[in-house]
């Protein structure tokens, strides 16, 4: 198996890969990552990050002593306030100060809180402004928003790879009471100017939520610097907490007070215990939170995070640059003249750190690659294949490989064995 998959360790490209993790030098961050398959190349940390081996301990001591021993006293052990710690961690990730990110719920869940709080906080207004390029639970939020209070939502249209600047600007107007987009597009990539836009809604009097989950822990725009209002995004993906992990809300200190979560429960409560039947929300980020914490996914998620934090995003967004480079001028090399075509900006300041190959066979292509070369990636319809690089564990080695193996993959039309029909998770 491996004279056709590799290692195809004879050849110039593969040395530069070398040199290049070389000066990368993540290798010490790589190690503390669960690798049960030295041969599957992972290029789905951009939707399921790696699983932290310290994470394995963590959570088992939580099991094991905090709540098989210890039980319910736990609560006033330790659990209450464990979110706050990793609040604060995501905030130094995205760029936001301590107090302004809490964790909580799913990234959909608080994708409603924040948008039905910020549409209420400029009455009179009724349009929503987003664009083609976002994700499906997104267009459902802001739908079901859209509809609470009367409004409308405007969809900008793209060239379905890069973020409709201009149009996005004309649509926002006085009417405009919120602009919500994706930070980092889940298909093709593409990743916004965040001040650029920011401002533009701003200087309209609209307020401005973005959804990170795709470029936290890659992007190094912070959203302080960008002046942005409000944002969530989830943790599973480059922060590596784990399936399912608790997501995360920022909300600008200054308009904590001025915006309302609508999805009102005890733990945004300023006296949880006083069990009072008159909801009062407590002062500042909590009042995002409804109810009770997950303490095994808070647990899970500690690790990952706090290793992006501890790597610090400027130094994972050098890595990751280099990265896409490389995948780039590799497709150019080995793949373009197979069928494929680059459906990611090719301007590097304007990509997250996954990209999007379109091949008229490509959901056969990605089961082959997984079924019969040990590369897993993902599919999205209708024609593309999709690669993450996180670059807290993916090496240019792996780039290479993946490059080689898929050039194998559809040279051989060995994909031809797979079913063209789409089904499963894809
Ligand atoms: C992954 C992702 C989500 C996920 O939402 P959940 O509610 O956490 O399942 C939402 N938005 C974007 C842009 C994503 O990429």
């Amino acid at each position: 198996m491996t004279s056709k998959l590799g290692p195809f360790t004879d050849s110039a490209s593969h040395d530069e890969a070398l040199s290049l993790d070389a000066t990368a030098a993540m290798g010490q961050w790589r190690d503390q990552f669960v690798e049960s398959d030295p041969d599957l190349v992972y290029l789905l940390g951009n939707s399921l990050g790696r699983l932290p081996a310290a994470a394995v301990d963590l959570v088992g001591h939580v099991v094991d002593v905090e709540w098989g021993d210890r039980l319910i006293r736990s609560w006033n052990e330790g659990w209450w306030d464990r979110h706050v710690e990793l609040g604060d961690s995501v905030a130094s990730i995205i760029g936001a100060e301590p107090g302004e990110v809490a964790i909580s719920d799913s990234t959909s869940v608080n994708l409603h809180k924040l948008a039905l709080a910020a549409v209420r906080a400029r009455p009179g207004r009724t349009k929503i402004v987003t664009d083609d390029l976002n994700f499906p639970s997104d267009y459902y939020v802001l739908d079901s928003v859209a509809e609470l209070v009367g409004g409308r939502v405007e969809m900008v249209t793209s060239d379905g790879i890069h973020g409709p600047v201009d149009e996005l600007i004309a649509a926002i107007d006085e009417d405009t009471a919120l602009v919500s987009l994706s930070h980092t597009v889940f298909k093709s990539g593409y990743t916004y100017d965040l001040g650029a836009l920011t401002s533009e809604a701003h200087a309209a009097g609209a307020l401005v939520l973005w959804d990170m989950s795709h470029s936290a822990g890659v992007i190094a725009d912070g959203v302080g610097r960008a002046g942005v209002d409000l944002a969530v995004g989830c943790t599973y993906k480059y922060l590596n907490g784990g399936p399912g992990s608790p997501a995360f809300v920022y909300v600008r200190s200054d308009l904590q007070s001025m915006l309302h979560n609508p999805v009102r429960g005890w733990w945004g409560h300023d006296d949880p215990f006083a069990f009072e039947s008159a909801y009062r929300p407590v002062d500042g980020i909590r009042a995002f939170h409804a109810g009770t914490m997950p303490i095994l996914s808070l647990s899970a998620a500690r690790p990952g995070i706090e290793m992006i934090a501890d790597v610090g995003v400027g130094r994972l967004r050098d890595v990751s640059v280099s990265l896409l480079a490389f995948a780039e001028r590799l497709f150019d090399d080995e793949l373009a003249d197979l069928g494929f075509r680059w459906n990611t900006p090719r301007d590097p300041a304007r990509r997250g750190s996954h990209v999007s190959l379109a091949h008229n066979n490509a959901w056969q292509i990605a089961q082959a690659l997984e079924g019969e070369a040990k590369v897993l990636l993902d599919f999205r319809a209708p024609d593309n294949i999709r690669l993450g690089f996180a670059p807290l564990y993916t090496r240019h080695v792996d780039v290479h490989t993946s490059m080689m193996r898929i050039r194998h993959v559809v040279e051989s039309e060995v994909w031809r064995k797979y079913p063209a029909t789409i089904a499963g998770v894809t």
